[in-house]
């Protein structure tokens, strides 16, 4: 390959590594380690300018180009692509007065939300803020503040993208109305995306954290979360995990090697009563709620930001009733633990997510009223068979309680873009690709182009 890696070289001023050359194995490793990407080179571009030229290139070549932040959402779709990683694509422009934030497409949200809270002011972010802002955004973007501002694809006023072509375009609600509605949610299907300008919103007066029990209060903890929820008002999140902790040393003595149940948190403003529910349980081991910064948001759910080698399965619950707490339970932490998961984690959606507005992207709204998440380690390439028999033993165990939908942001490698979408959507978005990236140029995590609707 390396014929394409000198061509490559000779079109950017960024680093390119081509399949063989040294630095390879290196350079294709996406955050999650566990998926074997192969790309035929990767090109970590200097500038939007490099951007554009490997987009020309990929065309001229009939290759297709593939693009990363962290490779928090890498999938197998990138065999085969040049894979561009845009991490030097920085800076975060805050304007306080329209509350607006113009972020470049590498930037991970730790870097955004410490330039808004300098104004007072956050920004949609998920669980972890070492994800990047572009690929979580385009998938939906399903976060903290799903309850009171819905999907993070839902704030987006505009895109700065390079199309198939290799032209700079601006995308938003006025300029290719069709790319901007797909973009919101699609993932990255359509465009190379360079830069992002999302609103923002006030960050006074939040508040949360982690209550943790052992493994044992987990019924007890769940009957409290689901008479929590039930109550919550929008400003409230509240999301239940149990969770087994991995034996490594670095690890509290209180934690390491033991299966326990959380309660994450996090309030905007004086909405906490609901949670008075867990007051009843007994055995708390550690509460770490109190006021919040907005940079903390990232961290309250304590999840790794080192590169981790793990599956994913995401599921959206119809219902919490009581049989169906009690199914998924005995699913989840049989005897105790989530083993071999390492997460099982509920979140409560509802509120703003359920009501996107009539000119909202593809992603909408979700009217399911819990997430499920099932994440395991796959440290060996041998545990992914392991993990994924537990994964699909529990979406079995809950399949009448499952709406078979799932968010973008929560497919695995190997998973179709179908299950985000319902047939009509998908439709819209194929024919969105097809307008805009006719030779499929761009290829995404999720590609649309020959999903089959479920
Ligand atoms: C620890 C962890 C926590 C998570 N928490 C949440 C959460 O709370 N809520 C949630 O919704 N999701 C969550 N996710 C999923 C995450 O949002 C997705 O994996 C997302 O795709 C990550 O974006 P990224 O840019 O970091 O990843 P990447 O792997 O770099 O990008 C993912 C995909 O986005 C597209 N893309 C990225 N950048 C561009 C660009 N500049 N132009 C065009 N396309 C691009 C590409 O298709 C790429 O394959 C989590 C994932 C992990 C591993």
């Amino acid at each position: 390959m390396t014929g394409i890696g000198n061509e490559l070289r000779s079109a950017v001023r960024g680093r390119v590594v081509a399949m063989g050359e040294d630095g390879f194995e290196q350079a294709r490793m996406p955050w999650n380690v566990a998926v074997a990407q192969q790309p035929v080179a990767v090109v970590e571009v200097a500038d939007v300018d490099d951007a554009a030229a490997v987009v020309r290139y990929a065309g001229r070549a009939g290759l297709a180009v593939s693009t990363q932040t962290t490779g928090h959402g890498a999938s197998t779709a990138a065999d085969g692509t040049i894979l561009v990683k845009t991490r030097a694509l920085q800076g975060v422009q805050i304007d306080a007065r329209a509350r607006t934030a113009r972020i470049g497409a590498g930037m991970p949200w730790l870097d955004v939300l410490g330039a808004a809270a300098e104004r007072g002011l956050t920004g949609a972010v998920g669980s972890s803020d070492v994800v990047g802002v572009a690929g979580y955004t385009l998938g939906g973007g399903l976060g903290w503040f799903a309850r009171s501002h819905g999907y993070a694809a839902n704030t987006v006023r505009a895109f700065e993208v390079i199309t198939a072509d290799g032209a700079r375009t601006r995308v938003s609600a006025d300029s290719e109305p069709d790319l901007f509605w797909a973009l919101r949610g699609g993932g990255g299907d359509f465009a190379l995306v360079t830069e992002l300008e999302l609103e923002l919103f006030e960050a006074d007066s939040l508040s949360g954290g982690r209550m943790l029990w052992p493994s044992e209060q987990a019924e007890a903890v769940l009957s409290a979360f689901r008479r929590a929820t039930l109550e919550a008002p929008e400003g409230l999140s509240i999301w239940y995990t149990v969770i087994q902790f991995p034996p490594f040393p670095q690890l509290p003595e209180l934690l390491r090697g033991r299966a326990m149940v959380a309660i994450d948190v996090l309030a905007q403003g004086a909405v906490t009563s609901p949670l008075r529910w867990f007051e009843e349980v007994p055995g708390l081991v550690l509460d770490t709620r109190r006021p919040l910064l907005p940079t903390e948001i990232g961290s309250i759910c304590m999840e790794p930001t080192a590169p981790t080698p793990a599956r994913i399965r995401g599921e959206l619950l119809t219902d919490l009733a009581p049989e169906t707490a009690a199914a998924l339970l005995d699913a989840v932490a049989p005897g105790g633990t989530p083993a071999p998961l390492a997460l099982a984690q509920l979140r409560h959606l509802g509120g703003a997510i359920t009501r996107p507005a009539p000119d909202a992207g593809c992603a909408g709204g979700i009217s399911e009223p819990y997430l499920l998440s099932l994440l395991g380690p796959i440290p060996t390439p041998e545990l992914a068979a392991v993990v994924a028999a537990r994964q699909d033993a529990v979406t079995a165990a809950l399949r009448p309680h499952l709406s078979g939908r799932k968010p973008l942001t929560y497919l695995d490698s190997g998973e179709s873009v179908a299950a985000a979408f319902d047939p009509e959507t998908l439709t819209r978005l194929q024919q969105i690709k097809s307008k805009y990236d006719p030779a499929a140029t761009f290829r995404s995590s999720y590609p649309v182009a020959n999903a089959a609707a479920g």
